[in-house]
């Protein structure tokens, strides 16, 4: 596999940083997961655009251009022989002393990965998810903003480890005030008496690129789609509910917390935003 690392192509076993990089010692840095389909990337311009954010967010000037940055990142595609798969596209604070000062850093690292991606297995997409709400509320978005794709993840870990130790793959992830904020990798969506609704970033959601594709299909669809604050008792007693990421794609959750949802199979809008979604993927994104 060869791996972009500042500027230059090199192979996984020479893919490597410093112990002195912030985003290793301080998970100082930003990053993206992006998909490829087909040989197009889905919506590259926004992940860009959102790296962009997270970077002015943290103060962080990236070295690239967002021109340069999608040359690289479709270049590291090509390189791979990859048609479909998943790129991690990172950028620390670079190499810094061991305080946390970042304006030591002088040079940020950017890494482009492309890899395949391990999906939730199929059965999950046919059958639904079963998950659960993790005790481990998320950050206050006051403290540090949930727009931000930072490289640190502790946060979103201990709700995936607190997941598994429930027996489930996915979890709800409450914020300060008991509302739903969002999944430890997923943004959360849930249907009531026919309309679409989803927690606002301002409750502790990521902006995620799926979860704004499925509100732009929802409108095409003929389908009311809102932000709305959501509380466990509006998940429970929903008549369906799914996640979305780049990763996860559109899954259904058919269980959460023991409580059977809806009728316990993927219901019917969740279905029609999947096939949706499956067919927008292989018609939109940038050629590599
Ligand atoms: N929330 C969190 C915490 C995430 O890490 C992700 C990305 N895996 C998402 C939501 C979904 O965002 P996107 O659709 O942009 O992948």
């Amino acid at each position: 596999m060869k791996i972009f690392l500042d500027g230059k192509f090199v192979d996984e076993a020479e893919a490597k940083i410093s112990v002195f990089d912030h985003g290793l010692l301080y998970g100082d840095g930003v990053f993206e997961g992006i998909r490829l389909y087909g040989g197009n990337i889905f919506r590259l311009e926004e992940h860009l655009e959102r790296l962009e954010l997270s970077a002015k967010a943290i103060m962080l000037d990236l070295p690239m251009t967002r021109a340069q940055l999608a040359e690289a990142t479709c270049e590291t595609c090509r390189r791979n022989g990859l048609t479909d798969g998943y790129i991690r596209l990172v950028v620390t604070r670079g190499i810094g002393d061991l305080g946390l000062a970042p304006w030591l850093c002088v040079n940020p690292s950017v890494i482009i990965i492309a890899s395949k991606i391990a999906l939730y297995p199929p059965e999950h997409y046919e059958n639904g998810l079963a998950i659960v709400t993790v005790p481990t509320r998320r950050i206050n978005p006051a403290a540090f903003p949930s727009t931000v794709k930072s490289l640190n993840y502790l946060n979103n870990i201990l709700g995936k480890i607190e997941a598994h130790q429930f027996g489930a793959l996915e979890a709800i992830m409450l914020n300060d005030q008991g509302y739903i904020a969002e999944c430890t990798a997923d943004n959360i969506f849930i249907i009531h008496r026919g309309e679409i609704l989803t927690p606002a970033a301002s409750q502790g959601a990521l902006k995620g690129i799926t979860r704004d594709t499925i509100l732009n299909l929802a409108a095409e669809l003929g389908v009311p789609a809102r932000e709305a604050n959501l509380t466990r008792y509006d998940a429970w007693c929903a008549d369906e509910c799914f996640l979305t990421g780049t990763g996860a794609e559109v899954v259904p959750v058919v269980k959460l917390d023991g409580r059977q949802i809806g009728t316990g199979k993927p219901g019917p809008i969740t279905l029609r935003v999947l096939e949706a979604f499956r067919k927008r993927v292989r018609v939109e994104g940038t050629r590599i």
